[in-house]
């Protein structure tokens, strides 16, 4: 099969797929993976993007051709993108490739880390189109939210073309309408602003999820910087934010900034870590149940006569059925998504009560035993602060090499050429996702010393708010998986409530992270 890469510059926020020389790693790295030979690579460079921007995409014209000179029967092509995006502006041009695909060697778009699309097959072509479909009603969205951001802030004069930086002052107006502070703005620091900022990082590096940081704020009535109430990513933002260490960013450049620093360097960087490892371990959404993002199917599933583990995530949700006089909270294996094409097998179902405290019993039983607790409360208060420098240390400068080895593959100095640039950087990922694990190890560590002396872990845990303790769980589970029930489960009663269900706690499997 041979393989083209296709990359294409955007605006989105994504931070992965913004720069198209990382797009083309990617893609390099999947076709390398998947064995394909790599054919003519094509790339869009300008951001126009969505369908609201009309310039022509001259390389993706250009890949069109090359598809178009191919004949059915001729060895196979792939199209290699980041994400669908990358390829559709509108639905109209994943259904001139779909044409295509039944009069040239067109066979497959394959997504990296993600699906292929099989063009000969009407279940992908649907769901190919559903994907460009989804696509371009985000870029919809966006583009209606830029022109009103942009409106808003020109009728508002805001300094800069940014909105007031939470923590610092914004411009002050007399009764005609004049800005009285105009050397302040964005520059002099807002007190109360800053302390709450300096709390939060305090509790983030003392093991809160953003979300109870956010819901503790809205609770005391503090607002966020325009009066509305805090929500985790806005809190994220500014909490990652260079600017809160005195740095203004520019173009991947540290310079000092003027206005001051509100938290300690050493202390911002830590979080920063946390709330990146965080935000790994999070499913999108609202998190209403405690296992949704770490329980998973384990049924088998038959599929191209092969049998395998079917491992979807559960869905979270309630049975409300007309017999039924209450409704209960249960994880389930869905076999169709919410956009009604195939996801899962349908085979799994399980009450969530008895799953979660079995799962928390679990959880806070290994929390407790002496050998776990104290190796971790030793290695953090041994290491502790030190070790914590040494490995951002570590890991900031495995960054830098990175950066440095991407240069030197652009600028082609040091002789380098894509294939020790993909093996180099493909160490480095290596050493950093080791340091993270480790950094990771600590942050539990943490947590754990935070918890007061003679309090025991199922006190802190009975304390804790839902998103405490889904942060609990991340530290050490990797994945709960619920296997099919056998015949004749009997009773289970579970021990600190006195609660009783039909569930039979050995059909469910957690797998530890270390
Ligand atoms: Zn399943």
């Amino acid at each position: 099969m041979i393989a083209h890469p296709y990359e294409r510059l955007s605006q989105e926020r994504s931070g992965i797929t913004k720069n198209v020389d990382r797009q083309y790693v990617a893609n390099i790295r999947q076709i390398e993976d998947e064995g394909w030979l790599l054919g003519e690579d094509f790339r869009d460079n300008d951001l126009s993007a969505s369908r609201h921007a009309s310039k022509p995409r001259k390389d993706y014209l250009r890949l069109l051709e090359v598809i178009r000179a191919t004949k059915l029967g001729d060895e196979a092509r792939v199209i290699v993108i980041n994400e669908v995006s990358r390829l559709f502006r509108i639905v109209l041009e994943a259904i001139e490739l779909i044409q295509l695909s039944e009069i040239t060697a067109l066979g497959y778009i394959k997504v990296v880390d993600g699906r292929l699309f099989d063009l000969a097959n009407p279940n992908d072509r649907y769901e190919l189109i559903n994907e460009t479909n989804k696509a371009a009603l985000e870029s919809d969205v966006t583009s209606k939210r830029e022109k009103r951001v942009r409106r808003s802030m020109a009728k508002e004069g805001l300094f800069n073309g940014g909105t007031r930086p939470y923590g610092y002052e914004g411009p002050i107006r007399d009764e005609h309408g004049r800005i009285t502070n105009s050397g302040r703005i964005g520059v002099a620091v807002v007190a109360e602003e800053a302390e709450i900022i300096r709390e939060s990082i305090t509790r983030v590096l003392a093991g809160w999820p953003l979300r109870s940081i956010a819901l503790d704020l809205n609770k005391r009535g503090i607002p966020a910087a325009k009066g509305q109430p805090w929500q985790p990513t806005a809190l994220r933002r500014i909490l990652i934010s260079p600017r809160i260490v005195g740095v203004r960013r520019h173009l991947d450049q540290e310079y000092p900034a003027e206005w001051p620093a509100l938290v300690d360097r050493a202390d911002w960087e830590q979080a920063r870590l946390i709330l990146a490892a965080e935000s790994r371990r999070q499913v999108k959404g609202i998190r209403r149940y405690l296992l949704t993002g770490f329980a998973y199917c384990g049924a088998e599933v038959t599929r191209n006569g092969q049998v395998i583990a079917c491992e979807k995530p559960l869905i979270a949700g309630t049975n409300s059925g007309k017999r039924r006089k209450q409704t209960e909270r249960i994880y389930r294996c869905r076999r169709l998504n919410v956009y009604g094409t195939e996801y899962g097998c349908g085979k799994i179902s399980r009450y969530a009560d008895p799953v979660e405290l079995f799962v928390a019993d679990a959880v806070l039983k290994r929390y407790s035993s002496p050998n776990f607790a104290a190796a971790i409360k030793q290695a953090y208060q041994e290491t502790g602060q030190d070790q914590a420098a040494a490995l951002l240390d570590e890991a900031e400068g495995y960054r830098l090499r990175k950066q440095e080895i991407e240069a030197a593959y652009k600028t082609g100095a040091e002789g380098m050429g894509i294939d020790r640039m993909l093996r180099l950087t493909l160490d480095l990922d290596e050493e950093i996702r080791k340091v993270e694990a480790k950094l990771n190890q600590l942050s539990t560590g943490r947590i754990l010393a935070a918890i007061p002396s003679g309090q025991s872990i199922y006190e802190a845990w009975d304390k804790a708010d839902l998103h405490q303790r889904r942060a609990l769980i991340g530290m050490i589970v990797k994945r709960v998986i619920i296997l099919p029930v056998r015949a004749g489960g009997g009773l289970w009663t579970h021990e600190r409530t006195g609660r009783s269900f039909q569930f039979d706690p050995g059909r469910v499997l957690v797998e530890w992270l270390f």
